[in-house]
């Protein structure tokens, strides 16, 4: 057993970090106003930029084509170091239109939605609601059969960058209003009559939205149901999941982020005449970021080798997202301590990495969610359907 990077692994951290210090700390500071949210056609000219340097748009493929999810990691951890709208806008740019461009299976869905998983494209996944969100089980948003096609009508919560998709993948319920009906995707244009996006504002993750979304008699063509006779619940959840490992690799990064703004305010900030990394105190604050950051990291490849195995990796990847987007939320937490008021200092990065980690502990399950994963697994009984 090896815990630590290869030769390649170590030169690829390095050009990922020279290219988030060069290319993307500029975008982010100078270029585009990140402290508000993207416009699509910002989204757009940032995703141009990424693609314009080869290292900007993909971690490496394995030998059987799939993400290298140690890549995949270093390259989420890499550019989420430097804001984490980047890793944010990558996965949904990336990594994540893959996944959902495999729901396309008809030539007539290609036909009629291929544009939206076009280059500079993100399409939106919208499962949660109000009523049903970490149940995603009891979502009421409805699918009725009208004419040759569908009407949906109901009311999403939570959908991450719908203000500036292309296209969004809706979770509903087929059938009469209150049928238990089975749950299919649909895919929906957002500038369809009866789609209502309202952006949410949040504490953190100032450059992409969250969404409100209304759906009122939204009419759609038969072939917008992406999984005909297949248990949708099931295909979008798969879609949640594929997310986790990235989050996990996102909250490594704020960790990383808030012990490298740390270490170098210590140095320079002097106090009774020293600087204040020479006291103890402060020195043991560095020292259990430290530790967080690296905790998660390790768990987050443990997960992600179990994953590319094809092994059994659920309670491994709960485990590792329960646990690294908390230890990011302490880690950044006492990285504002050890700057003292400063970082709390609206507009400061210690300030901000902290809101983006608090950010984490919530989608793709809870942290209290993923801890039921884990107590099912050690005890073989379920404490949630
Ligand atoms: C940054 C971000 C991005 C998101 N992106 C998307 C997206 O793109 N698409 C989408 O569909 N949704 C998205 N969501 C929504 C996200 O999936 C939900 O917020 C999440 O499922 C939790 O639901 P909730 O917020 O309604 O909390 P609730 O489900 O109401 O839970 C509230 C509290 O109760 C706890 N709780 C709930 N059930 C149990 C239980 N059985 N046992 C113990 N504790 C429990 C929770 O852990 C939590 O602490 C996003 C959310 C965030 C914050």
């Amino acid at each position: 057993m090896d815990l630590c990077y290869d030769e390649d692994q170590q030169a690829y951290r390095e050009a990922v970090r020279q290219f988030a210090d060069e290319v993307l700390a500029p975008i982010a500071r100078t270029k585009y106003d990140f402290t508000q949210a993207l416009t699509r056609k910002e989204v757009q000219a940032i995703a141009a930029e990424l693609e314009r340097h080869e290292i900007g748009t993909v971690a490496p493929l394995t030998a059987a084509g799939q993400p290298d999810l140690i890549y995949l990691g270093i390259f989420i951890e890499e550019i989420s170091r430097i804001d984490l709208a980047f890793a944010a806008l990558a996965n949904a740019l990336f990594f994540q239109v893959w996944d959902m461009a495999a729901l396309l299976r008809s030539e007539r869905q290609k036909q009629l939605y291929r544009h939206m998983f076009g280059r500079g494209e993100m399409v939106a996944i919208a499962m949660s609601e109000p009523e049903a969100a970490s149940n995603p089980s009891e979502m009421r948003t409805r699918a009725r059969q009208a004419g040759n096609g569908w009407q949906l009508d109901g009311h999403k919560l939570w959908t991450s960058h719908a203000a500036v998709a292309a296209g969004i993948v809706v979770a509903a319920r087929k059938g009469a209003q209150d049928g238990p009906g089975h749950v299919s995707l649909f895919m929906v244009d957002p500038d369809e009559e009866g789609c209502e996006i309202t952006p949410i504002d949040t504490l953190g993750m100032d450059a992409t939205t969250l969404c409100d979304v209304r759906l009122t008699a939204v009419r759609l063509p038969a072939e917008a149901e992406l999984t005909p006779g297949a248990d949708g619940l099931r295909a979008g959840l798969h879609l949640v999941e594929q997310a986790r490992i990235k989050v996990i690799f996102m909250a490594v990064g704020l960790a990383q982020a808030a012990l490298e703004l740390a270490v170098s305010y210590a140095k320079q900030r002097t106090q009774f005449g020293r600087p204040i990394a020479s006291f103890q105190l402060v020195q043991e604050m560095l020292a259990e970021m430290s530790t967080l950051a690296e905790t998660s990291r390790l768990l987050g490849y443990r997960a992600a080798s179990l994953m590319m195995r094809g092994d059994p990796a659920r309670a491994e990847v709960s485990r590792a997202k329960a646990y690294s987007t908390e230890a990011a939320v302490k880690a950044t937490s006492l990285g504002i301590q050890v700057h003292g008021a400063m970082g709390l200092t609206k507009g400061y990065a210690a300030e901000k990495v902290f809101r983006d980690a608090r950010m984490l502990t919530i989608p793709d399950g809870t942290t209290e969610i993923h801890q039921l994963v884990i107590g099912r697994q050690l005890t073989g009984v379920s404490a949630f359907r």
